[in-house]
Parts: C-alpha cells; sequence; structure tokens
C-alpha cells in the first residue's frame, strides 16, 4: 500500500514509521514547497500533487490547514480519507462549532463575530468573561483573547478588526470562559466498517499554550462521556481514520474545546503504551484493514522536547524512558520531539517523572518539574 499524507511534519514521519512493518510505504506533499519528500529524510522524491495522487492508493493528511484547492484536487481522485469536511472542520472554527451541535455534542456556549456590533451582541448573548479565537489559522492558543470585562471592548475589538481584515474570510469565535479543572483529550479510530476504538484518555499540561506533558489516565465515568462524544461526532462525519477530541473536564462533565481530524500530540504516549499506537490505528483505518487493539499495555506519559535539540544521556540509561525526536532544525519553542515514559503501576511512572525532573533543565521542561514538586509535596 502507497498513503500519500498531506504535510510533511513529524506525524507524517511517525505514520511512516508505524507504517513500515505492515508494507505501507508514505511520501508526504509538502504543502508550502509543493514538493513530494519522504517523510524521515525530507529528500525530495517528487514533483507535482498530480503524479502523487495518481501513484498513491490512500491519501490522508496529518494537519488541517491545507489550502482548499489541494483538498478538493484530492477529494475528487476518490482516494482521500477522512474527508474534506472533517479537515474542514478541524481548520475552521465556525464550521467546527456548526458540527458540535448538528452531533448534539456538549460545548462552550459561543457566537459568531464579523462585526463590531456582533461583538457587543456576544458580550450580551456569551457573556462575560470570555475567550474570543480567531476562527482560521490559530493554534496553540495564537489568535487569542481573553475578555475579562466589558471595559476592555475597545482595546480587544481594535486588535480582532486588524486580525479579521488581514485575511480572506476570517471571523471570531466568542466563547464563553469555562472554569475547567483540567484538560484531557480522547484519541480515538473509526474504520471503513464504521467500528470505532478509543484510547484511555489523556490529561494534558499546556505551557504557554503548548501542550507539554500528558499522561493516559484511567477514569471510567469520563471515559464513557468521551467515548460517547466521540461516536456521535465521529458518525455525523462518517469518519474514517483518527480523530481527537480536546476536552474541558468540569467537575466531572466533560465539554468539547476542539476537534482534530488526524493523529495528535497527546496521542503519542500511545507508541510505548498501548497495543497499537494511534499512527498504525490511522493507517489501518485509512487502508481499509481491521482496527488494532487501543487497550493500554503500561502506564505512560509523554513529555514533549520544544525549542532543545539534545538531552542529557542520563535520559537514555533512565528504565522506561523512550526519545522521539523529529529530525528538524532547532528553533526556540518548536517541537523538537518527545519523551515517552513508561512504568508497570502508576506509582513507578510517577517515579521515573520525578527522576527525569532531576535530570531535565526546568526552564525547558517546566511542566516536569512542576509535577515533581507536587508530587513530592504530597508524599
Ligand atoms: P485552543 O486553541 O482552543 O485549544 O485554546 C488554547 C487554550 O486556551 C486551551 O488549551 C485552554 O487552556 C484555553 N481555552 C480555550 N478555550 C477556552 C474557554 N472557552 N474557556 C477557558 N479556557 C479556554
Amino acid at each position: 500500500m502507497h498513503v500519500l499524507v498531506l504535510g510533511a511534519g513529524q506525524l507524517a514521519r511517525m505514520m511512516s514509521l508505524a507504517g513500515a512493518p505492515l508494507n505501507i510505504e508514505i511520501s508526504a506533499y509538502d504543502v508550502s514547497s509543493e514538493h513530494i519528500v519522504h517523510p524521515l529524510t525530507q529528500t525530495v522524491i517528487g514533483k507535482g500533487l498530480e503524479n502523487a495522487i495518481a501513484n498513491a492508493d490512500v491519501i490522508t493528511a496529518e494537519f488541517e490547514h491545507i489550502p482548499h484547492d489541494v483538498l478538493e484536487t484530492c477529494e475528487q481522485s476518490g482516494k482521500f480519507l477522512p474527508s474534506s469536511e472533517a479537515i474542514k472542520a478541524g481548520g475552521d472554527r465556525r464550521i467546527e462549532k456548526a458540527l458540535l451541535d448538528t452531533a448534539a455534542v456538549r460545548n462552550a456556549k459561543y457566537h459568531i463575530i464579523n462585526t463590531r456590533d456582533d461583538f457587543y451582541n456576544a458580550i450580551e448573548s456569551v457573556g462575560v468573561p470570555m475567550v474570543l479565537k480567531s476562527a482560521l489559522g490559530g493554534y496553540d492558543g495564537k489568535g487569542q483573547w481573553r475578555l475579562k470585562d466589558a471595559s476592555q471592548a475597545d482595546a480587544i475589538w481594535a486588535e480582532m478588526e486588524e486580525c479579521i481584515t488581514a485575511t480572506d474570510n476570517q471571523a471570531i469565535v466568542a466563547e464563553e470562559f469555562v472554569p475547567f479543572s483540567r484538560e484531557v483529550s480522547l484519541v480515538g479510530v473509526r474504520g471503513k466498517d464504521g467500528s470505532v476504538a478509543v484510547y484511555p484518555l489523556a490529561e494534558n499540561i499546556h505551557t504557554n499554550g503548548v501542550l507539554s506533558l500528558s499522561t493516559a489516565i484511567s477514569d471510567l465515568e469520563l471515559q464513557a462521556q468521551a467515548e460517547e462524544m466521540f461516536t456521535a461526532v465521529a458518525n455525523t462525519l462518517n469518519y474514517v481514520g483518527v480523530l481527537t477530541l480536546e476536552l474541558f473536564d468540569v467537575e466531572g462533565t466533560l465539554l468539547v474545546n476542539e476537534i482534530a481530524p488526524r493523529v495528535h500530540n497527546s496521542g503519542h504516549w500511545t507508541q510505548q503504551g498501548a497495543e497499537t499506537c494511534q499512527f498504525e490505528n490511522h493507517l489501518r483505518a485509512v487502508c481499509g484493514l481491521p482496527l488494532g487493539s487501543t487497550k493500554l499495555i503500561r502506564e505512560t506519559a509523554m513529555i514533549n522536547i520544544l525549542g532543545e535539540d539534545t538531552l542529557p544521556q542520563a535520559v537514555l540509561e533512565m528504565d522506561g524512558c523512550h526519545i522521539h525526536w523529529y529530525g528538524k532544525e532547532k528553533r526556540q519553542g518548536r517541537k523538537m520531539g518527545h519523551i515517552n515514559v513508561c512504568g508497570d503501576y502508576s506509582g513507578e511512572l510517577q517515579r521515573r517523572l520525578c527522576a527525569l525532573a532531576g535530570v531535565l533543565d526546568k526552564p525547558a521542561f517546566p511542566a516536569v518539574h512542576e509535577f515533581a514538586e507536587n508530587f513530592s509535596s504530597s508524599n
């Protein structure tokens, strides 16, 4: 099987690594250079999307910000999965909100803003405090504003108006502020036959808006809620592949924050912690193969490596630690790789996270240090 992935980043790279044992070959379309590249080496292996589409058995995507003409071309080939509709829902918060409403899945109350009048109507209908998000192009907390009280409205409107006029078809989605106790995510997969399998929920800690620590958790009540929401969204889209729901936990009730129509950073722990990792399961689904078990095989957490291209040797010396580099050039804050840390039971995983805090730099890995500090003060 030959799978063409739209996008040539670390997610395509990890799909390639997971596909090899199944004889699934991956080539990647670099959307900015428009070259077809090898997902591991980035070597150019072809030019032009048309040829690559003709040579592929299946086409899929590793991110949602794909030009619509590229999506349409891929969809017309009849080989593209999940679907341009699903990818667009992940890339435009207006479509995403409409999808969640159609699927009858709980999400934060919202109002779409195109004009100043819309903004003042949003303040009335959604209330303050409020989170304002650009409909297009925002990720990792970028393109967002917080309105804490109405006196800030004029200043925030000036910035939002600039954002709306800078990009074609841009708008702002105003959302009620959700007083969540924690953020979790559900990664799951739906096959061509409509079968669904979900991984255990992951609890996610963000630092400056970027995921820094993600830990698989066991909570039967939350898991059941999340699975029901996942099935509703995936069935509404007639989705095929891995789909991720980012969720707010508000005292035991889940709300969907956003969806990602793809494999997800908060699912990287599955490489060591689940029977079948998310990358393999995505490929199985889009290639029409049976889905693999999503069962947890050991307690696992994932630590993102942001803006660093080396780690102390001590990390590799530790039992249960696995480093995954993405082969990228170092840039401040850039996702360069991740560490999966495993334990046979949760106490062992916790002790290993504390041991890692002892060898990892605090400014670069604040979430692990915070974990270790909280752990030592509560034990
Ligand atoms: P997003 O880009 O939608 O994932 O938002 C980035 C971060 O902002 C989330 O991970 C939350 O921590 C926070 N956030 C987003 N939406 C809300 C909301 N409606 N209420 C409170 N916090 C939010």
